[in-house]
């Protein structure tokens, strides 16, 4: 699983205003569709893994069960950790967070999972405490 060490040691930190490895995502104007974003503040690798989510997303008609957008880019650490959560470089994205809450059991649908862990990302519904609103890139 993608660390934040490893994320230090490629992307330098965060909080020195490193920015080198963001970019907005310009969202193909095809999957603009429900709560799917026009542009999204990123980093640069998470760009092509996101568009196959979205473009699964669509193809598999699970897109109607995408029903809030949470963000990606926030500098700030892990829930319950001191270490700094991959929001921090851009590398994660929340989903349906108000169904979702962390510690709480996940409330996604498995085809939809699919959608985004056939793209490349990990889900933390997974995880032991888990986060079910939460998608981050499996590696960079
Ligand atoms: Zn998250």
């Amino acid at each position: 699983m993608l660390t934040a060490q490893r994320c230090l040691a490629v992307f330098g930190d965060p909080l020195k205003m490193e920015t080198h490895f963001m970019t907005v995502f310009d969202v193909p104007a095809d999957l603009e569709i429900g709560f799917i974003p026009k542009k999204i503040y990123c980093n640069k690798q998470m760009v092509g893994p996101l568009t196959q989510a979205f473009r699964n997303l669509v193809r598999t008609g699970e897109i109607k069960y995408l029903k809030s957008w949470d963000g990606c880019f926030n500098i700030r650490k892990k829930r319950g950790s001191s270490s700094p959560s991959l929001h921090s470089w851009g590398l994660a994205i929340d989903i349906n967070a108000a169904w979702n809450g962390f510690g709480k059991p996940p409330n996604l649908r498995p085809q939809f999972v699919k959608c985004f862990t056939n793209a490349g990302f990990d889900w933390g519904g997974d995880w032991t405490k888990p986060d079910g609103m939460h998608f981050q890139l499996k590696d960079i």
